[in-house]
């Protein structure tokens, strides 16, 4: 892509509520455009990042064997009279009526609707387990929609279902999927904290909340720093280990505010390892048993034939939010550098360009069209522009890799720089190389 050529509408003042960096710079850099509060156009640049993330908590959905579907954004309402939740929702629950003046809802979450598809296809005990997700949008009319697309009314969302026939199978379910979280944020460069939480609207017996520490994050955390030391990659996918990494989570200090005790944490933690800060819910996991399943009455025949309730948890994580949690975790110093895994570009071509040189711009275009044709995903950027401009801008856009055609690159030899590190002077192979790995 030549810059020239890319839709990044820069805005020059911003506007006073975008109080944090990944808010700001968000704008800046022209990944969003506010449609009306909390409701958001995603441009070509936020949009390519969004699709990323998708696609790596789709990838770690599906290698543990959740299966992906889609549900649609507008629900009815019969389905919720029916949970019993359709008052309990109260305002954040953005309400319609069709033509026929049926009552419709914009989906906050799909419980309802899943175990609906749920009830009228299974019956049998004998295609249990199952996990089924979507990545859909979600309606909440949030009171103080705010940060950009932290919190906002309109946001995407990956929501998978779990059901079992017994609450020991469904704890394997919720075992896999915890497991699939930390890998998932880890792919994103994200190091995600699982805290024991509260249940919430959900409902429900066990949840825990995946936090990733920033100071702008609305919650609260107090754990104990060990936790820093237990890594995914210790355990194996396999029923055993899982049951292992959950034992050892669940030995180490770790909750939000809504389940915080002074008591407790004092007793359960050393003073030099309490740790109260604050971080950014990215995504959420809960077991309810059998709560929409009973009144839903979504029954299923037992290994005797018996009827009964299947048993559910629901998995959600924010992919429209991970977008600004990642900024949140990676923006430093007046520079963004994005994870590899879903930066907007694998790298970017700055060449110096002048009235008297182009001699750097052709050679420029050279490079960009031999890394296209390795597939590198490579953006030029050929604007007639100071170069301290130029670099200024790409600190805030963020493409990890950077090769710089000026008075250090000479013939084959070409300066290579990775944001926030020292640049080297590396041959074109030797990139290309560096890129692919
Ligand atoms: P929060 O406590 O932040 O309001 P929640 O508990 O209501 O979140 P869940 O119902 O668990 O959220 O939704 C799953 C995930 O969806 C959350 O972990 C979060 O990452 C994301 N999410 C929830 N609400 C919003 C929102 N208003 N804007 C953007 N993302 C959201
Ligand atoms: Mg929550």
């Amino acid at each position: 892509m030549l810059l020239s050529k890319l839709f990044v509408p820069i805005i020059k003042d911003l506007p006073a509520e975008a109080k944090i960096k990944s808010h700001q710079l968000m704008l800046q850099t022209g990944m969003i455009k506010q449609s009306s509060a909390g409701i958001y156009s995603w441009l070509p640049l936020g949009f390519k990042v969004m699709k990323k993330i998708e696609q790596i908590v789709r990838e770690e959905q599906n290698f543990i064997g959740a299966q992906e579907m889609l549900m649609p954004t507008i629900q009815s309402a019969e389905i919720w009279k029916e949970s019993g939740r359709y008052e309990d929702y109260g305002e954040e629950m953005l309400r319609i009526k069709d033509r026929q003046g049926r009552e419709m809802l914009y989906g906050p979450t799909n419980e309802e609707l899943i175990t609906d598809v749920f009830r009228s296809s299974v019956k049998s005990y004998k295609l249990l387990p199952q996990l089924l997700y979507h990545i859909q949008w979600k309606f909440r009319d949030e009171i103080r929609p705010r940060f950009g697309v932290m919190r906002c009314k309109e946001f995407y969302m990956k929501d998978a279902y779990s059901f079992d026939l017994s609450d020991e199978d469904a704890i394997k379910s919720y075992n896999k999927m915890f497991y699939s979280y930390l890998k998932t944020f880890h792919r994103l460069g994200l190091k995600a904290i699982p805290m024991a939480a509260d249940t919430g609207p959900i409902g429900g017996e066990l949840s825990h909340e995946f936090v990733i520490l920033a100071e702008t994050g609305e919650s609260k955390i107090y754990a104990d720093k060990n936790i820093f030391q237990i890594n995914f990659s210790q355990y194996s996918f396999e029923e055993k280990s899982l049951k292992k990494m959950r034992e050892d989570f669940n030995k180490i200090y770790a909750v939000t505010d809504e389940k915080y005790k002074k008591d407790e944490f004092d007793k359960n933690v050393n003073k030099e390892n309490q740790m109260v800060t604050r971080g950014i819910e990215v995504g959420h996991i809960f077991y309810f048993s059998d709560k929409y399943s009973k009144p839903l009455n979504c029954l299923i025949d037992d290994k005797n034939g018996k009827k009964t309730s299947v048993k559910m948890g629901s998995y959600g994580i924010g992919v429209s939010r991970l977008v600004g949690a990642t900024i949140e975790a990676n923006y430093n110093n007046n520079v963004m550098k994005w994870p590899k895994s879903i930066a907007p570009f694998d790298v970017v071509i700055i060449p110096s360009i002048n009235k008297n040189n182009k001699e750097n711009l052709e050679k420029a275009h050279k490079i960009y069209l031999e890394l296209k044709k390795q597939n590198i995903d490579v953006l030029l950027d050929d604007l007639d522009e100071n170069m301290s401009n130029k670099f200024k801008k790409h600190d805030l856009i963020g493409v990890p890799y950077q090769i710089i055609i000026g008075s250090k690159s000479q013939g084959d030899d070409l300066e290579f720089k990775e944001l926030n590190s020292k640049s080297e002077i590396l041959s074109l192979n030797k990139i290309k190389s560096k890129l692919k790995t």
